[in-house]
């Protein structure tokens, strides 16, 4: 077995070096990292202190006291509000983001939409640059990737009512014995994306939303707790999130069909717990009900701050490359919102001239649970919602998509396709990719599928950059 390596902050005993090495600042404290190796072959479990790694602070701050000094008295420039998605123009129906809306006047969904006149103020370069000064440093919030992108994000919200768990800032990898051996591709690349706090980008888009309503409750705005139907991931999400502020939360889940890894997360957290013997499109009716009648305030991708987010993995994947574009990013989707937050974080790029273009995308559906693809087969022409078939990509077994008009618009926009898989053949690609030490779940069994499909038409040339994302670290 490897060797695990842990880092973890630690108060050090005041005879410690440390101390004696500055004994003329008394205020000042140093921030111990202790950075510890334990392996088999140590015998035991003793941990051995390998680094010291130390920075001057006062005693008593904490990482929010520090942002809260380094805080400009500057008016802040930035704004967001919601607006109805994809309005016709003219339309001057708009909301703060204080306001507790889900929907517009006429039913249809929201978007956050930013005053980008103000953030065109600033050059592509300034926000590359400030993006990049950012990254792998514990500034309060910086040190998450959804957060060092805050202007883009929640310009308003004040640091201090931000929940986050440093999330982001997710692996990227170069897949090149899968590329070459199965696809013979040599610039295939995995975004990571589950590689995250509780093992799905959904950590992404909760952070959004629980900060925010972390601040209306602060408001005094009545809001008892967050809900949330899931189909495993949300509820792991929402629930550790909610957790860590002190916000109670419920989650609706369709019995026995989540994993045994997803159940427990929102048990362990503290959550209400409700499964219920329906399907994910079942429960999603009912907390949609629930949350108009009761002060509860819902948490599913409906809610326009999720995606806020969550396209900051898309933000993160051009960082990532120096701001160069890739040619495709093939995406899972089941409920829709994700692959319209790619679009989002991708398009914003371009228009604030950090990058020149945009990736077009793939999204890849499981053919049990395929509404999509059917209507993209369709030329677009009517969207039938269906009832989702079982299938082991449980997380996308969604018959009737919340955002499909937001997916609809991301994919037309970026000359995008829709392709699908059925049980076996994203059972086949798991095997392939485990089988060069990828070890995926069956949502990203799905996008690989449609990878295989969109090669062999010739589709995606070998030389294609292409990224797809791997969602979830749970199997
Ligand atoms: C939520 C989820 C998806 C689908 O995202 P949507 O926004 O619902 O389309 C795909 N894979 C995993 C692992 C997920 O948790």
């Amino acid at each position: 077995m490897a060797s695990s390596c842990l880092s973890f902050n630690a108060s050090v005993s005041p005879n410690h070096d440390l101390f004696r090495r500055h004994p003329s600042s008394p205020l000042l404290r140093h921030r111990p990292v202790l950075i510890s190796c334990t392996s088999p072959a140590d015998g035991n479990n003793t941990t051995t202190p390998i680094e010291t790694i130390t920075k001057p602070r006062r005693t008593e701050n904490t990482i929010r006291d520090d942002a809260r000094l380094q805080r400009s008295t500057a008016a802040n420039p930035f704004s967001a509000r919601y607006v109805p998605f994809n309005a016709p123009p003219g339309s001057s129906e708009q909301y703060s983001l204080d306001e507790i809306v889900y929907r517009s006047r006429s039913g249809g969904l929201l978007d956050v939409e930013h005053d980008m006149e103000a953030l065109k103020r600033f050059d592509g370069a300034y926000w590359r640059d400030l993006f990049d000064s950012r990254v792998g440093k514990s500034t309060w919030p910086y040190g998450s990737g959804v957060w060092s992108k805050k202007e883009w994000v929640l310009p308003e919200i004040d640091d201090d009512d931000i929940v986050s768990a440093f999330e982001g800032n997710s692996n990227l990898f170069w897949a090149e014995r899968f590329g070459k051996k199965f696809l013979g591709m040599n610039d295939l690349w995995v975004k990571h994306c589950g590689i995250s706090h509780t093992g799905s980008f959904k950590d992404l888009g909760m952070t959004v939303l629980v900060s925010q309503v972390n601040r209306l409750r602060k408001m005094k705005r009545p809001v008892v707790g967050v809900g949330c139907a899931s189909t495993g991931d949300t509820s792991a999400a929402l629930s550790a999130y909610c957790a860590s502020a002190g916000i109670p939360s419920i989650v609706f889940l369709p019995a026995n069909k989540i994993s045994m890894a997803q159940l427990v997360q929102p048990i362990a957290n503290g959550a209400f717990v409700l499964s219920i013997d329906t399907d994910f499109d079942g429960c999603m009716k009912l907390i949609r009900e629930i949350t108009a009648e009761l002060p509860i305030y819902l948490a599913n991708s409906l809610n326009s701050l999720r995606l806020e987010g969550q396209k900051t993995a898309a933000i993160e994947i051009l960082q990532q490359f120096d701001w160069q574009v890739p040619d495709w990013v093939i995406v899972p989707g089941g409920n829709l919102g994700n692959i319209y937050a790619f679009y989002k974080g991708f398009k914003m790029c371009q228009e604030l001239g950090l990058v020149d273009r945009i990736p077009r995308m793939v999204c890849a559906q499981a053919a049990n649970a395929n509404p999509l693809y059917l209507h993209y087969k369709s030329g677009w022409k009517d969207f039938k919602p269906m009832t989702a078939s079982t299938t082991f990509a449980s997380a996308i077994q969604i018959g009737d998509p919340v955002s499909i008009d937001r997916a609809v618009y991301a994919l037309k926009k970026c000359d995008g396709i829709v392709e699908e898989a059925t049980e076996e053949e994203l059972m086949d690609a798991m095997a392939q990719a485990d089988s060069t030490g990828m070890f995926i779940c069956p949502h990203t069994g799905v996008a690989l599928t449609a990878l295989f499909k969109l090669r062999n038409r010739g589709v995606i040339a070998p030389t294609d950059r292409t990224f797809y994302n791997k969602l979830s670290s749970k199997v």
